[in-house]
């Protein structure tokens, strides 16, 4: 007999919380998971998969467009938002259930309810208090939004997968990930989208030129642009109008009497994604000594272990990628260290492939240029830009644009960028490849497949940039 009611107790049934609860009882492991909402966490209910089919419904409207030009009549299409949101919330809970037969068929105990840290190695979830040797924190993260006038009449990403109606018009605010990707999705089933962002390029932290190029597309499809702008204020009007006031800063060295100054804007929906930040709120941490980290984040050594030995955290709320496949090789690495489970190599943080599914598609992985001349001395880079071939015929204006930077030193090839359709397909495999090692010169000896844009990674022979040695 044993003190402790279960070896592994996981807050959080998530990405990371479900991987880490599976694998700890395939082991052998007594496992419980508590979960407060419906199992499969942000990524399963409000994030990635969600997100993911409005997408795929957002792309119909232009199809049908380009259609045309292949030769096809169609009729003017309708489009009916219940019925893609309905069947979206339909293949979720599917995906709940299966979530649950996964837990239950590797033995895991479901407990619902909100759980609360009472002990260090003590849980207390409704009135019930369970005692785990080891308690692992996979809370995950929540918006965070800034407190301004009026901002109780903004939503979320979460309200946007259940929205009543589609509006007619609709702000975004913010340039990260889900501000660019849902601006994507409004614009493409046809609301009328401006996209508010305080800073002069919008998703900091991804290669300047992926930025730029990124703006001109979406400004392309036709969607509003308000840079270096902040909301001061919302209100809503009778009607049910909704005005931010907006003050636009001016860019250094431009005359800040012509550009700067206070305008309005009406809309119908204001949607704020200016971050997430860790969901340690409520949790009890400060009272058994969890140390946390100034944006509440739990803070972590390299065995994802907290300030008290018998609590471990991974995911999001320990905030070093929010990405669910970081949160799922978090968990593998804590359960092989934990429970002995399969060994997985440590999660490399400066080359985690990632892909924003914004129209067209970001797909990226290394650093940026201006990183990775920091970090690698002189580079070589290499660019391509050009029209895809579908859209000779569509007459579209959209481009692809591709970039490899490559070490000088010893010619590997340290990052892939690229903006265009199915970016982030196409940079799973070249990640396999850089994440390996490869250099420019087996780039160049790898023979191309013809015709597609990804044959443009392999033939790019004259760098467009060429750092002194
Ligand atoms: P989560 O998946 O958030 O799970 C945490 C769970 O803990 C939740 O179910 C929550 O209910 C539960 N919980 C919290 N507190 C308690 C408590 N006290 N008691 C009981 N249960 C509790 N990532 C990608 O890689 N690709 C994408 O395309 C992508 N798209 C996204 C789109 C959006 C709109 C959003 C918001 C996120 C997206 N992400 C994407 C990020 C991804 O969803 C997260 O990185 C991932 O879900 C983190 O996993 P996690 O296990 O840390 O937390
Ligand atoms: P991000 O951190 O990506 O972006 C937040 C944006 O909000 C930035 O542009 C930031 O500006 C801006 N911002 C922050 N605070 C304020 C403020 N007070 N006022 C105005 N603007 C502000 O967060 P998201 O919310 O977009 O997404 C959260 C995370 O979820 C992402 O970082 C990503 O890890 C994950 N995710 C992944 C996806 C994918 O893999 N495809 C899709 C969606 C989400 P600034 O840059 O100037 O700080």
């Amino acid at each position: 007999m044993t003190a402790f009611d279960y070896d592994l107790l996981v807050i959080g049934a998530g990405s990371g919380g479900v991987r880490a609860s599976r694998m700890a009882a395939q082991s052998g492991a007594r496992v419980a998971v508590v979960e407060a909402g419906p199992l499969g966490g942000t990524c399963v209910n409000v994030g990635c998969v969600p997100k993911k089919l409005f997408v795929y419904g957002s792309h119909f409207p232009e199809a049908f467009e380009d259609a045309q030009g292949y030769g096809f009549t169609v009729s003017p299409p309708s489009f009916s938002w219940a019925t893609l949101r309905d069947n979206k919330t339909r293949e979720i809970e599917r995906l709940n259930g299966v979530y649950g037969n996964l837990l239950s068929g590797a033995g895991v105990t479901i407990l619902r309810g909100q759980a609360r840290i009472t002990g260090a190695q003590e849980v207390t979830v409704g009135g019930a208090v369970y005692r785990a040797e080891r308690i692992l924190i996979a809370t995950g993260s929540t918006p965070s939004l800034p407190t301004i006038p009026g901002i109780e009449h903004a939503v979320t990403s979460f309200e946007m997968f259940y929205l009543d109606a589609l509006p007619k018009r609709a702000v975004v605010v913010g340039g990260g990930y889900i501000a660019v990707e849902f601006a994507s999705i409004l614009h493409g089933l046809g609301v009328d989208t401006t996209l508010v962002y305080r800073g002069p390029l919008i998703l900091r932290g991804f290669d300047a030129d992926v930025r730029g190029f990124v703006m001109g597309e979406l400004r392309k499809l036709g969607i509003t642009l308000r840079l270096e702008t902040d909301v001061q204020a919302l209100s809503r009007d009778a009607q049910g109008a909704l005005t931010l006031t907006l003050h636009e800063r001016s860019s250094e060295g431009e005359d800040e009497q012509a550009r700067s100054g206070a305008s309005t804007l009406t809309t119908d929906l204001v949607m704020y994604a200016t971050g997430r930040h860790p969901l340690t709120e409520g949790l009890g941490l400060e009272a058994v000594g969890v140390a946390l980290g100034e944006d509440g984040r739990v803070l972590v050594n390299e065995q994802l272990q907290s300030s008290v030995p018998s609590i471990y955290a991974l995911g999001d709320v320990i905030n070093r990628a929010q990405l669910t496949p970081v949160a799922i090789r978090e968990a593998m690495a804590f359960t092989e260290q934990a429970f002995g489970t399969v060994a997985v190599p440590p999660v490399d943080y400066d080359l985690i492939p990632t892909a924003v599914f914004c129209q067209p598609n970001i797909g990226t992985v290394g650093p940026t240029e201006e990183v990775a001349r920091l970090k690698h001395g002189a580079l070589a880079i290499y660019e391509a830009s050009f029209r895809p071939m579908k859209h000779t015929l569509t007459g579209r204006e959209e481009r692809t644009f591709m970039k490899l930077i490559v070490r000088r030193s010893d010619d590997r090839v340290v990052a892939a960028h690229m903006v265009g359709p199915d970016a982030g397909e196409l940079i799973q495999g070249l990640a396999v490849a850089i994440v390996a090692g490869a250099t420019k010169a087996q780039f160049d000896a790898t023979v191309g497949i013809h015709p597609t844009a990804a044959e443009e990674f392999v033939t790019m022979r004259t760098p467009t940039r060429l750092d002194p040695l």
